[in-house]
C-alpha cells in the first residue's frame, strides 16, 4: 500500500503569491498546484483531488464564495484555508459561510499570508486524527484511504461468477478497518453521502477495468438507509455510471431491509427511480429486519439476500433449512433471484444447491479479496476451476 499523498491545491490573483506559496507547500511535503484562475480552480479541483486547499476570497471570474458553493456541491471534505486584503470580518463571515455549506473550514489569514502561519497549518494537516471522531474518518476521506474489497457471487446452476459485491475498508497506518466499525458513524456524523459517492467512485472505476473482460459478472453495492432519502442520489449515480461506461442494468444496489421502516414515501420514490433508470435492487440481510414481507410488496427489488445467521449453520439447524426453503419459493414466487450470504461449507453448499437457491456467496467459494487478487481469482475461476472451491478461497 501507497503511503498517502499530501496535495495542496492554491488559488490566488497575484502569480507571486502563488509561487512563495508553491515553495512553502512542497517543504512542507505537498505535491502543489497553483493557478490565478477561478476556471481553472475548478477544473484541478475535479483532476488533482486535493487534501488541503488555499482560496482566495478575491479572482476574478468567480467571487471566493461562488468557489466555496462549487466545492460544496462537490462534496469537498479537504479543509479549505481562506486568505484575502479583505478586512478580517469579510474572512470570518465567509469562513462561517463555508461551514453552513457543509465544508470543513481551516483557519483564515489576512493578506500577507504569514509563512509561518502557513506552514504550521500544512503540517497540521498532515497529522491524522488518532481516535474514532468524525474528524479521524472526514480526514481518512479526504486523502482517499478508502480500500474495497470484493467478494464473488456464483450461480449454484451453472458454478459461474455471475457478479462481485464491493465491501468497503478503511486503511489505517497499514490495517483495514471494516465497515461495521465506521459505517455508523459516518451515518451519525453526515459524512455518509460523501463516503458513499467515494466508495461508488471507486467501484466503477475498478469495475470499468474489468467489464470487457467480463461482460457477465455484474458489481454490487451497499447502500447506506441513510442516503436513501436523498432525492438526487439515483441522477447522481446515473451520470458516475455513464462517465464510466458503464450500463446501469450490470449495477445492483444492496438495501439492508432493516432500512425501510422510517421515511417510506420518500425510500419508496428513490428506489423505484433507481430502479427506473434500469439499476436492479437487492433488499439485504432479509429476515433481520421488520415487516419483510410488507415491503417485499411495496418496493420493487430484484434480489432477495438471506441472511448469513440462517445459513451459515444450515447443516446442523433444520428449523433454518424450513426458514431458507420457505425464502427461496417465496422470491421466486415473486419472480425474484434469491442469493443466500454466508456458505462456508460444501454441506450447506449442497444444502441451498437442492433448495433451488439461485447464487451462493460466502467464504466456502471466495473470502472478499482486494481489486488486484480478485482479477486472479476471476481469471481462474474463469478455467473452470469453481468445482472445487476450497482450492480458490486463498488465491
Ligand atoms: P453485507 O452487505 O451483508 O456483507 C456481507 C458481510 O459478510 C461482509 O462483511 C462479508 O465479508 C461477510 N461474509 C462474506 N462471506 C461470509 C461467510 O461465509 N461467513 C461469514 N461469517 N461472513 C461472511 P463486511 O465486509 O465486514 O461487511 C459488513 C457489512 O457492512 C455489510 O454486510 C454491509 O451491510 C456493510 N457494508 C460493507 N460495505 C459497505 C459499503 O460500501 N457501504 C455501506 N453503506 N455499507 C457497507
Ligand atoms: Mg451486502
Ligand atoms: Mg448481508
Amino acid at each position: 500500500m501507497t503511503g498517502i499523498k499530501h496535495r495542496l491545491l492554491v488559488v490566488d490573483d497575484e502569480v507571486e503569491v502563488c509561487e512563495i506559496i508553491r515553495e512553502v507547500g512542497e517543504t512542507a511535503g505537498y505535491e502543489v498546484k497553483t493557478t490565478t484562475s477561478g476556471v481553472e480552480f475548478c477544473a484541478l479541483y475535479l483532476n488533482f483531488n486535493p487534501t488541503f486547499i488555499l482560496l482566495d476570497l478575491n479572482i476574478p471570474e468567480f467571487d471566493g464564495i461562488e468557489l466555496l458553493r462549487f466545492l460544496a456541491q462537490h462534496n469537498c471534505t479537504c479543509p479549505i484555508v481562506l486568505e484575502s486584503g479583505q478586512d478580517e470580518k469579510v474572512l470570518a463571515i465567509s469562513s462561517k459561510l463555508g461551514e453552513e455549506m457543509g465544508l470543513t473550514m481551516g483557519p483564515y489569514f489576512q493578506k500577507p499570508v504569514s509563512v509561518t502561519k502557513l506552514m504550521s497549518a500544512l503540517e497540521t494537516n498532515k497529522e491524522a486524527p488518532q481516535d474514532d471522531s468524525p474528524d479521524f474518518l472526514r480526514h481518512a476521506i479526504a486523502n482517499k484511504r478508502i480500500v474495497l474489497h470484493y467478494q464473488p457471487k456464483v450461480s449454484f446452476k451453472t458454478n459461474q461468477v455471475v457478479g462481485i459485491e464491493a465491501l468497503v475498508r478503511l486503511e489505517v497506518q497499514g490495517k483495514l478497518i471494516p465497515p461495521d466499525s465506521f459505517i455508523p458513524l459516518a451515518e451519525e456524523s453526515n459524512l455518509i453521502r460523501s463516503l458513499s459517492q467515494l466508495i461508488v467512485q471507486i467501484a466503477f472505476q475498478e469495475y470499468k477495468s474489468i467489464i470487457n473482460t467480463y461482460p457477465e459478472i455484474s458489481l454490487s453495492v451497499n447502500l447506506s438507509p441513510k442516503t436513501l432519502d436523498d432525492l438526487l442520489m439515483p441522477d447522481e449515480f446515473t451520470k458516475m455510471a455513464q462517465e464510466h461506461n458503464i450500463d446501469t442494468k450490470n449495477i445492483c444496489l444492496e438495501i439492508t431491509e432493516t432500512a425501510f421502516s422510517e421515511h417510506k414515501l420518500l425510500i419508496a420514490d428513490v428506489i423505484t427511480r433507481f430502479r427506473i433508470k434500469g439499476f436492479t435492487i437487492s433488499i439485504d440481510d432479509f429476515g433481520t429486519g421488520y415487516s419483510s414481507l410488507a415491503q417485499l410488496h411495496n418496493l420493487p427489488f430484484n434480489e432477495i439476500k438471506i441472511d448469513k445467521s440462517f445459513i451459515t449453520h444450515l447443516g446442523e439447524d433444520l428449523e433454518a433449512r424450513k426458514i431458507t426453503q420457505s425464502v427461496i419459493d417465496l422470491g421466486h414466487s415473486l419472480g425474484l433471484t434469491v442469493t443466500a450470504e454466508g456458505i462456508e461449507t460444501k454441506e450447506v453448499w449442497d444444502i441451498l444447491a437442492s433448495q433451488g437457491c439461485d447464487i451462493a456467496q460466502g467464504f466456502y467459494i471466495c473470502h472478499p479479496l482486494e481489486f488486484d487478487k480478485l482479477t486472479k481469482w476471476l481469471a481462474l475461476a474463469r478455467d473452470g476451476v469453481h468445482t472445487n472451491h476450497e482450492h480458490l478461497s486463498n488465491v
